[in-house]
């Protein structure tokens, strides 16, 4: 045990070295200070974590606090059961979610998972999970990437947690950007993207996890196949989250 605690700090010190703690906001390598908070102090001021009231459905931060639903989750329903988000997706985290996603900054990863259980500890041990399924990248962005985000996040989030991660689903088809259609095509370019890739699904409680959270189309479309494959409640959590009204 002793010996297996030492191997871990002088691995961690290693790669400390070899990967210095970087602000999640801007990339500067962070002073010992704040190495903590995983946030330079020019960075914290802009960067917000996402608080009560939230949205029942989505998590989403809303203005009102009698107001049960965000507007969006009101005129949409969803098929997962509930979700949460960790950082509010504006000012320096949007930069920062870019470089988790391209620039190879898996270190971030650290940071937003440890303010993840900061929020939402409590949540998670209510839901009790089984198992975190990663919003899956077709392998042809896989290869040319070399890692997938959400699961470099879900990864992180089972080493705090020991909940285990399984590649449950995978992506089939390569969607065109997200960014490009309406919510009803995204819904429809979605609905068959993804494939269950075991049959069945043993978990009854799962927990997809993804960087950021926009419509939910996606995260639907594989609560939809979780839920018809055997899954019972499927949760979801996302390193950042708009804004709700
Ligand atoms: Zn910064
Ligand atoms: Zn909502």
């Amino acid at each position: 045990m002793m010996g297996a605690m030492k191997y871990s700090i002088w691995k961690e010190a290693t790669l400390d070295l070899l990967f210095p703690p970087r602000c999640v906001g801007c990339d500067e390598v962070l002073s010992e200070e704040n190495r903590k908070s995983g946030f330079c102090n020019k960075c914290k001021e802009n960067i917000h974590p996402v608080v009560e009231p939230l949205c029942r459905k989505c998590g989403k931060q809303i203005l009102i606090e009698e107001a049960e639903y965000c507007r969006d989750c009101l005129r949409l329903p969803h098929h997962y059961n509930q979700g949460r988000g960790v950082f509010s997706y504006e000012g320096p985290m949007k930069d920062g979610m870019y470089r988790l996603k391209y620039g190879n900054r898996r270190e971030y990863a650290k940071t937003i998972i440890r303010v993840a259980l900061e929020q939402h500890e409590d949540w998670l041990r209510h839901m009790r999970p089984e198992v975190i399924v990663p919003v899956p990248v077709h392998p042809k962005k896989l290869r040319k990437r070399g890692y997938n985000q959400a699961e470099v996040l879900a990864r992180e989030l089972s080493n705090k947690t020991g909940i285990p991660v399984e590649p449950l689903v995978e992506r089939r088809v390569d969607t065109l950007p997200l960014k490009e259609l309406t919510p009803e095509k995204r819904r429809k370019n979605l609905k068959n993207a993804f494939n269950i890739r075991k049959n069945g699904v043993k978990f009854k409680k799962v927990l997809i996890i993804d960087d950021i959270y926009t419509t939910g189309a996606t995260v639907d479309a594989i609560a939809k196949l979780l839920l018809d494959s055997g899954a019972e409640e499927v949760y979801c959590l996302y390193g950042c989250i708009g804004r709700g009204y």
